[in-house]
């Protein structure tokens, strides 16, 4: 995709980010505007534009993903009190960057699962 896509010039190094961890094909980065006091932002290095587009293009990839979230859930010492991994995807679920991100929220209790 490249210059168009924000998080894929996050992962060619065109635009600052905080990097809390990268693999061969994932990075880890904090939200911009966090909504919790933990809210990082994980995704492929490859562009894909949303969580089905990935899981049905290359399912492999999406555990690689998910396996990183773990680490970094792990690493923020999320893992005793729990936290939250979301993909907004599409309109109703106001997604905004369409390359596919999930959102790892934790630090706090985190409210309902949806406002109403
Ligand atoms: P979504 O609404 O699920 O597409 O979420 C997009 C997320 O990207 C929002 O939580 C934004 O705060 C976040 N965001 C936008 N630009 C940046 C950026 N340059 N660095 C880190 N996070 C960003
Ligand atoms: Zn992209």
């Amino acid at each position: 995709m490249g210059t168009d896509c924000l998080f894929c010039r996050i992962v060619a190094g065109e635009i600052p980010a905080t990097i809390v961890r990268e693999t061969a094909t994932t990075v880890a980065f904090r939200d911009i505007d966090p909504k919790a006091p933990v809210h990082v932002l994980v995704i492929p290095k490859e562009h894909y534009a949303d969580v089905a587009t990935l899981a049905q293009g290359d399912p492999g990839l999406a555990g690689e993903l998910l396996a990183t979230a773990a680490v970094v859930a792990e690493e923020e010492g999320l893992l005793a009190d729990g936290f939250r991994l979301m993909f907004n995807t599409g309109p109703y679920a106001g997604q905004e960057v369409f390359h596919v991100h999930a959102h790892l929220f934790g630090g706090a209790p985190l409210g309902p699962m949806l406002c109403r």
